[in-house]
């Protein structure tokens, strides 16, 4: 059977790198997005160019009715084999006393409740053999004091989610792991105010720079596949030594 894959966020960054690799690799690719069209809709014509069936569906991941459609539109592609749970947002960085209630609510709906959601939906849909990668972040170990506790706390959550889903999926069959990137160069550090985040930052990595979204989107596509056969409820984290 041909692979059908979801990736939520896939619009940019390192879902957008994920649908071109999982489309490069013979998935037929189903995106969803908030807001940004124009960087969706290239997303597709390259899904296409690969010679893959795909579509992009604008879904806010934290609508329950949306996240429905999202799969509902899915459908057309063929039977669902997997979800990568990508779709994802921080906040501004600075000190927990600062952090602002609409922040904190945010960052829980989209990355908590979203992922919750999605889940659901596949866990529901996957066929036998199918599987979900959750993407988590370093900061979950890290706790990212100073800059986004509150997020780092919510991908800890993740690893939670990937730990006990993937052991209520397993006798169906369903494999169920995360990621866990380091600081990757997307426009996601944009959003939390420093934007050349991945650079200031490369002193602290021991491998000496960021990571590329395709970096992650290699470690997405292996767990995915039939090498990973056997693997489940793992994180595999993807930091160049964080
Ligand atoms: P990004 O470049 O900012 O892209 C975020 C993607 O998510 C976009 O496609 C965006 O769509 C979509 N999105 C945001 N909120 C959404 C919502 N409510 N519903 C549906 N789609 C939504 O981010 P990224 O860096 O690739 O991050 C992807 C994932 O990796 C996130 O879960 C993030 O926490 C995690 N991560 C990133 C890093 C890093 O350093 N970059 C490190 C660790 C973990 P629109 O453009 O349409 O808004």
């Amino acid at each position: 059977m041909e692979p059908v894959t979801i990736i939520t966020g896939g619009s940019r960054g390192i879902g957008a790198a994920t649908a071109r690799r999982l489309a490069a690799a013979g998935h037929h690719v189903a995106i969803g997005y908030r807001r940004d069209h124009d960087a969706a809709k290239a997303v597709l014509a390259d899904i296409h160019a690969a010679g893959r069936r795909g579509v992009a569906v604008p879904a806010d991941t934290t609508d329950p009715e949306q996240v429905a459609a999202l799969f509902d539109a899915a459908a057309d592609l063929g039977p669902l084999t997997s979800l990568v749970n990508n779709a994802g947002v921080t906040s501004p960085i600075g000190p927990f006393t600062e952090l602002a209630f609409d922040d904190l609510r945010r960052v829980v709906d989209v990355n908590l409740i979203g992922y919750v959601l999605c889940a659901q939906q596949a866990a529901r849909r996957i066929t036998r053999g199918g599987a979900i990668v959750n993407v988590s972040s370093a900061a979950a170990t890290l706790g990212s004091p100073g800059e986004y506790i509150h997020y780092a706390a919510v991908k800890a959550a993740t690893d939670t989610l990937t730990i006990g889903l993937a052991k209520e999926l397993a006798p169906r069959g369903i494999r169920v792991n995360a990621v866990a990137p380091g600081i990757i160069r997307t426009d996601i550090h944009a959003v939390s105010g420093v934007p050349d985040r991945p650079d200031r930052a490369a002193g602290r990595i021991p491998l000496g720079r960021a990571g590329e979204p395709d970096e992650v989107a290699g470690a997405i596509a292996f767990l995915l596949g039939p090498d990973a056969s056997y693997t489940t409820g793992a994180v595999l984290r993807i930091a160049g030594g964080l």
